[in-house]
């Protein structure tokens, strides 16, 4: 705590009778009572220091007499003398303090003051330095956190907010969350390593986690019709900054992991990915999506083959927690999408929104059975077809092989 003098003391604490004229010892800028005073070497008019630096700052280098440059001296040491003779009230005598101290001693008494407040950061009172400890510890509208709970109420209300019972109901239900959350981590880790299996060795997976979309990060971008050699329909995407910045309180903000991508895609309602040319496949084996601003956001999802309906699955979405759709979907030529309204999360600022957060997209192709090109024609062959035009390649080779070496 540092004295509350900063410029001038005020005449009217002066006390006793100095035997001299206390106007001389006034400050030319603040019209008080000299502080810690400092002096212009020209004309050595005394000023309080800190009336001299603010002077300063708007006139640099300029005395308020006119001088030509202002240069700073000590105070002309009579002056210092005749200060040193007056004695002064303290500046806490509002608040009840009743000492009177040389000027001298002033600032080391009021430092220390006992009767100098402090705001209560309950109440708001202003409590004098001698009772703050006390207050502090009995002011019934501090505000406490309980180390068990983690609830935060007020002293007063322990009483009602904070009972034994609401602090042991509040650990079991912030128990039940952990659990319920890590259950739901477990079942995501358990689908990822089953998705490892199924993709190893047979398919070459191919993971879009949308990192490559050269969108803006000040601005919403749809997808262009083709990306990754796809169709996309009704989706846009969003860099996370904006997401941030934009929709902090939306589950596109928490829809990003800490070791994913910087960009997210997202729709309303509808959308579809499918393949460019009709003749092509692909296996859908996985998508990563969760609600923007819904709890419990329904979503149906449709695997298509020549226009014609061959899977569907209905996924409930949480809201800002991405979680993985294992689907496994073979030989299928579009992907169709569809949210229905759904209820907004509390404080989210939406209001029956289906946007639906994609952040993470998996798509296969067969490893051994890459998709031919046969007079100009892409085909995807099954595995006996495979194995049948690799043996004769093969063996046509041996062959090959074999008149070589009998011409040598
Ligand atoms: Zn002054
Ligand atoms: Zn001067
Ligand atoms: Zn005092
Ligand atoms: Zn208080
Ligand atoms: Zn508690």
């Amino acid at each position: 705590m540092t004295s509350t003098q900063q410029t001038g003391v005020p005449f009217e604490r002066i006390r006793g009778s100095p035997g001299f004229n206390v106007n001389n010892l006034e400050c030319s800028i603040c019209h008080e009572l000299l502080w810690k005073p400092v002096a212009c070497r020209t004309c050595e008019t005394p000023f309080c220091s800190t009336c001299i630096n603010q002077w300063l700052i708007n006139h640099p280098n300029q005395c308020p007499n006119q001088c030509q440059i202002f240069a700073e001296r000590k105070c002309p040491p009579f002056i210092v003398k005749l200060l040193s003779q007056l004695q002064i009230a303290c500046f806490y005598q509002s608040t009840g303090c009743n000492e009177i101290i040389s000027y001298e001693g002033l600032d080391k008494h009021e430092i220390e003051c006992n009767f100098q407040s402090q705001q209560c950061p309950g109440c708001q009172l202003q409590i004098i330095k001698e009772d703050f400890d006390n207050h502090i510890s009995n002011c019934t509208s501090i505000e406490l956190t309980c180390q068990d709970c983690k609830i935060v109420y007020k002293r007063g209300d322990a009483d009602r907010k904070h009972t034994e019972n609401i602090c042991l109901k509040e650990q079991i239900r912030q128990l039940r969350d952990e659990y319920k959350e890590n259950k739901r981590e477990m079942h995501e880790l358990t689908l990822q390593l089953h998705e490892m299996r199924l993709l190893n060795p047979l398919i070459k997976k191919i993971r879009i986690t949308f990192d490559d979309l050269d969108g803006t990060l000040d601005k919403l971008s749809c997808i262009s019709a083709e990306y990754r050699g796809l169709k996309w329909t009704g989706i846009s995407s969003m860099h996370k900054s904006y997401a941030i910045q934009k929709y902090p309180k939306s589950g596109y903000a928490t829809s990003f992991t800490s070791d994913g991508s910087s960009t997210i895609v997202f729709f309303k309602d509808d959308a579809s990915i499918g393949v460019k040319n009709s003749n092509e496949k692909f296996t859908f084996v996985s998508v990563t999506a969760c609600a923007a601003w819904a709890d419990n956001l329904q979503v149906t999802i449709t695997g298509c083959r020549n226009s014609i309906e061959i899977n569907k699955h209905t996924a409930i979405l949480l809201f800002g927690k991405p979680q993985l759709i294992l689907l496994y979907w073979k030989d299928i030529d579009k992907i169709i999408f569809k949210s229905y309204s759904s209820s907004a999360h509390p404080d989210s600022g939406g209001s029956n929104c289906t946007h639906v957060v994609l952040s993470q997209l998996t798509i296969g192709q067969e490893k051994n059975f890459p998709l031919f090109r046969q007079r100009n024609q892409i085909v995807s062959l099954d595995r006996k077809e495979f194995i049948e035009i690799k043996l004769i390649e093969i063996a046509a080779l041996a062959d090959k092989r074999d008149t070589s070496k009998h011409q040598q």
